[in-house]
């Protein structure tokens, strides 16, 4: 929320170039909004409010919805989000004049707000009892009109504030984090980066889709080209590219990546979609590969049952086949962990010595050390790496100290 607050208002000071002003105002609660609240159950629209000087529904905005949709509870979840004390989000007034409001965002939550201090519905309180907002306690009525919103007036031409609020807000679905920088930024860098990275026209796009999650025309690329060529910090790098008229650098940093990932991997798999290939490149683009051997290492670790994550596959290999936390490999059940227990320790109590074998080797205190089975872990005898299987024959029981000393092999 406090991002998206700063970034708006990143945006907000731009914009005044464009003779938009934009104030933002904390200090409006919803007893100042809701005053003099007018709802039209004809029109079902609310209709004014601040006193008069607010219009609630613009002729261009659709008629109230929050109450039908699931049963009210959208306009009860407003009103329990107020109880709660969360946010219900920014609000975006238009400056009229110095008298005159009109609501740009938010006549469904004001009008859930109105609704509700005039007794048009109920919620349910602490113990499921349906209340109205007249029969409860003066302490909770106050809570809810106490309330402080946190709104944008926006003040400039008609056009050029719909124009805005266009932008900030297409058909209703709310700006992602990009979409929402490529506003703040807008620029030649910007019509630059869209031009290549969000366009569907691109023949490249297709090659993305295999290493890219998301939509193209949603920024899902342009995100990651950004993410990557400024390892994760993609509202400086906007920033300080704003005013660029090429995007080489982006270009070029971008495409290696990918092209050191196709080059790597042979193979497409659904699993290398999404995956931290900035990362990754970044971490393994010095080492060399052979890409014949990656690609029987990458169909030899798909085909086996007991790896758990397959989208660890690819970092796995790039490692150098070490890290198997990466395949989250199938562990043993705790049955069999049973059994081998109560067998090594059966065994132990006879011996004297501990039922940890690599304690009953060892010269330290532990050597007569009869464990509890809460703290012991089953190990591959022979390691999974080496093809060792994850079955009863294959399993033993050490300490935690032991069988963490001995590593994830
Ligand atoms: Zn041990």
């Amino acid at each position: 929320m406090a991002l998206q607050r700063w970034r708006t208002k990143e945006f907000l000071s731009d914009t005044r170039k464009n003779n938009m002003e934009t104030i933002l105002k904390t200090n409006i609660t919803i007893e100042d909004v809701c005053e003099g609240f007018v709802y039209n159950e004809l029109e079902e629209k609310g209709l004014f409010g601040l006193d008069g000087k607010l219009t609630i529904q613009p002729e261009y905005q659709r008629n109230y919805i929050y109450a039908f949709i699931d049963d009210g509870k959208k306009e009860i979840a407003v009103i329990d989000s107020i109880l709660k004390g969360y946010p219900i989000g920014l609000i975006y007034f238009n400056k009229i004049s110095e008298n005159e409001f009109e609501v740009l965002d938010g006549q469904q939550r004001i009008t859930s707000l109105g609704r509700f201090i005039t007794d048009k519905f109920a919620v349910k309180d602490e113990n499921g009892m349906e209340q109205y907002f007249t029969s409860m306690t003066e302490e909770k009525q106050n809570k809810i009109l106490k309330t402080p919103l946190t709104i944008y007036e926006c003040e400039g031409e008609e056009g050029e504030v719909k124009e805005w609020f266009k932008t900030i807000n297409i058909a209703g679905v709310p700006l992602n984090e990009q979409e929402l920088l490529n506003a703040i930024y807008s620029g030649p860098f910007v019509t630059r980066c869209k031009e290549e990275f969000s366009n569907s026209q691109n023949a490249n796009v297709k090659k993305w889709s295999a290493y890219i999650r998301g939509e193209v025309g949603r920024q899902a690329f342009l995100e990651k080209a950004l993410e990557w060529v400024s390892k994760g910090n993609i509202d400086n790098y906007m920033s300080s590219h704003r005013y660029d008229e090429n995007i080489d650098e982006l270009k070029n940093y971008f495409n290696s990546v990918i092209d050191w990932v196709s080059s790597v991997f042979s193979d497409v798999e659904d699993e290398m979609r999404g995956l931290e290939w900035g990362r990754l490149y970044e971490e393994y683009h010095d080492k060399s590969y052979n890409p014949d051997k990656v690609s029987k290492e990458v169909q030899k670790l798909y085909a086996d049952p007991r790896i758990e994550s397959r989208k660890g596959i690819f970092e796995y290999i790039l490692g150098g086949s070490a890290d198997t936390r990466l395949l989250n490999i199938r562990v043993f059940d705790d049955a069999t962990k049973k059994s081998i227990y109560k067998k090594q320790t059966e065994n132990a109590k006879t011996e004297d010595e501990s039922n940890c074998p690599h304690c009953a080797i060892g010269h330290e205190a532990n050597k007569r050390k009869i464990w509890n089975f809460s703290d012991m872990e089953a190990d591959h005898v022979s390691a999974w790496a080496k093809g060792g299987p994850t079955s009863i024959g294959n399993c033993q029981m050490l300490c935690k100290t032991h069988n963490r000393a001995k590593g994830n092999r």
